[in-house]
């Protein structure tokens, strides 16, 4: 009997082939399928050789300070300004609508390149700090870019597998097993494999679920403090998540902690991920201005507690379509998909009222749609729905519960945290 050939296309471009021994007339055992090692080396060099990576660095773009602009009020927060390339009717609307509310990704895009002063301030961090990788407000290591690279190839790998080997039914894990189990080992003598591991596991949550914080940089008003605050006591009241205030000594006596500053953008690290800078353990939130509302500065915690974008999720495909060619050039890695063995999402379905969603025009370079629920009936609840949450969801205040295994009742009127309700000095 010759063997079935199986092609399977990476997504890379390349195309293998790979025989597939099928054996003579003996019938596979039932739930079993024999895959011989050559296929596999042949799998592993296929997936090796692409080590490409797209990077997206920072474009700083002097034209971006000539947008004019006009800011929205609500209430008494300035949630974020008008400008004159905007083509969403929602924001370009000049009617005093006062429940009109901004896209988190919107906000966030816009918060930088406020000023040159920033910009170079900004550029000096990134370069102190190695090659850093900027994923719409996520700042990212390269060697966690290149690695989340190979899991999705890695991921792909496996699901084309899937489709195009007959004998590998969905149902098989003995097979599903022994292909993972030789690709991790694989994956697992790369330096950069080993630095990754974490991401998911234990190594990236905060020890005890308590994080410390400290307002870095001068020039936050009282207002913008309590903003920063609320959210954290909004946190506080739906998780097990503790925060602690911690003073200039304390941050000097090297406590691990998160340093909140001004910067360019809004922006977070994902998990836990101290690194020593300034005679400190820390790492940075950034917050501009423009960032130093409660949503944003939610949204960007919640980076900081474990979490990634919701559109990221490995499953998204099913969820949202991605219309890549309406994203401006240079932004296409926030639409990254994220693999299994980067993101868990705890059994949780996927949340379109998660804070953690970009809206439906997010990077868009043409004012057109580049993330649209699916299908059609979550279409229509959703697609003006997503990006605009003001606070977490209840999926999102779930998924860190399970993340940091809180008490499974919590008591959700008031916070049992030491600090709170939270006050910066
Ligand atoms: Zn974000």
């Amino acid at each position: 009997m010759a063997p079935a050939v199986t092609l399977v296309r990476l997504l890379c471009g390349s195309i293998l082939l790979i025989g597939m021994t099928t054996g003579q007339a003996a019938p596979q055992p039932s739930g079993f399928t024999r895959v011989p090692n050559n296929i596999i080396r042949a799998l592993i060099q296929a997936l090796t050789r692409q080590t490409s990576v797209p990077t997206v660095t920072r474009s700083v773009n002097p034209a971006d300070q000539t947008r004019s602009l006009t800011p929205i009020i609500v209430g008494s927060q300035r949630i974020g300004d008008v400008t004159r390339r905007t083509r969403n009717p929602l924001i370009t609307s000049r009617r005093a609508d006062t429940t009109r509310v901004l896209p988190i990704d919107e906000i966030i895009e816009r918060a930088e390149s406020t000023s040159a002063t920033i910009r170079r301030e900004d550029q000096r961090q990134l370069t102190g700090q190695g090659s850093l990788v900027i994923e719409g407000d996520i700042v990212l290591d390269q060697w966690e870019l290149t690695d989340m690279d190979k899991q999705i190839r890695l991921d792909r790998l496996e699901e084309q597998l899937m489709i195009n080997l007959p004998e590998a039914r969905k149902n098989d894990m003995a097979f599903r097993d022994r292909l993972r189990a030789r690709l991790e080992r694989r994956e697992t003598t790369s330096p950069v494999r080993q630095k990754r591991a974490a991401t998911r596991s234990s190594r990236r949550r905060w020890p005890n679920a308590l994080v410390n914080v400290r307002i870095a940089s001068s020039g936050f008003t009282r207002a913008q403090k309590n903003r920063i605050a609320e959210s954290m006591n909004e946190i506080s009241e739906k998780t097990c998540i503790c925060f602690n205030i911690i003073s200039r000594a304390q941050a000097l006596d090297r406590v691990p902690h998160v340093r909140i500053r001004n910067g360019n953008g809004c922006r977070s690290r994902v998990g836990r991920n101290l690194r020593n800078q300034g005679g400190t353990r820390s790492q940075d939130l950034t917050l501009a201005p423009r960032c130093r509302i409660t949503r944003i500065a939610t949204h960007e915690f919640l980076h900081v507690i474990g979490l990634f974008h919701e559109q990221s999720r490995p499953d998204r495909s099913q969820f949202v379509n991605i219309f890549m060619r309406n994203v401006e050039p240079g932004k296409r890695g926030n639409f990254r998909r994220l693999s299994r063995l980067t993101v868990d999402s705890r059994g949780l379905p996927y949340d379109y009222r998660s804070i953690m969603h970009y809206s439906n025009r997010a990077f868009s370079r043409n004012g057109r749609f580049t993330i649209v629920p699916r299908p059609r009936a979550n279409r229509n609840q959703f697609l003006n729905r997503i990006g605009r949450s003001t606070e977490m969801s209840r999926n999102d205040a779930e998924v860190i519960r399970r993340m940091y295994s809180c008490p499974s009742s919590p008591n959700t009127s008031q916070s049992s945290c030491s600090g709170y309700p939270y006050r910066f000095p």
